[in-house]
């Protein structure tokens, strides 16, 4: 087992659903509205396993049959904050919403840069960085469909800390790779990772092997 799925705070959704939309993603024959799709769906299904490591708290509520019944609710779920990676988190984002009605909106945009080849020459070029204010209640979600080098998360997160610091940072991820998440959680051991997928190898252009190619590309033509 690598050391990053030995990582406390990294969590593989290995949920079947989850993982038999991974495996329409990474097939080379989906077209781009149902890969399109299919990150919408991986959004709410990782939206739904990050409300399960959520507290719950008892409530009563009174039923139309004028009986009490008890049950819960999920405090959390209204303090959230989610960082829309442009442009291919975005319909990561969309499935995320769904889960999230309540959650703040942030974006970043960020490009990899290829300054010559060999992925330490992979560089995140930052042009455009709106997010809302948030506090130590909140939880902030930092969604972007492949971790890589982790350069575009690693810029990510310090644009969040200059905002300020959430009661939990989230990033939520399809596939991730032994590289992007040894640099990630190096350097901000805090922060908690969610995929579906780690895969073990990156090309000499930063592309994640086996991967599902480029998922902006992929996403939006
Ligand atoms: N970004 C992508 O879209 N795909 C990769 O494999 C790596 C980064």
């Amino acid at each position: 087992m690598s050391a990053a799925r030995k990582n406390k705070n990294v969590h593989v959704i290995s949920h079947p659903l989850a993982q038999s939309i991974l495996t329409e993603l990474r097939n080379k024959d989906t077209s781009q509205i149902p890969f399109r799709k299919g990150l919408v769906k991986l959004g709410r299904l990782t939206a739904h396993e990050i409300i399960s490591s959520f507290p719950t708290k008892e409530i009563y509520v009174e039923t139309p049959l004028k009986v009490k019944a008890k049950g819960v609710v999920v405090p959390d779920m209204d303090h959230i904050v989610i960082i829309n990676v442009l442009r291919a988190a975005t319909a990561l984002v969309e499935g995320m919403l769904k889960s999230f009605p309540k959650a703040r909106l942030g974006v970043l945009a960020v490009q990899r840069v290829e300054e010559k080849e060999g992925i330490e020459n992979v560089k995140p070029v930052k042009f455009f960085v709106k997010i809302p204010k948030f506090n130590s209640e909140d939880t902030v979600i930092i969604a972007d469909p492949m971790l890589a080098t982790g350069g575009t998360l690693l810029t990510t997160i310090a644009e969040v800390y200059k905002v300020g610091k959430p009661k939990r940072l989230i990033l939520s991820t399809v596939i991730s790779c032994d590289y992007g998440v040894d640099m990630v959680t190096k350097k901000y051991p805090e922060v908690e990772l969610y995929t579906v997928a780690i895969d073990h190898k990156l090309n000499t252009h930063a592309y994640i092997v086996p991967g599902l190619g480029d998922a902006g590309d992929r996403s939006f033509g």
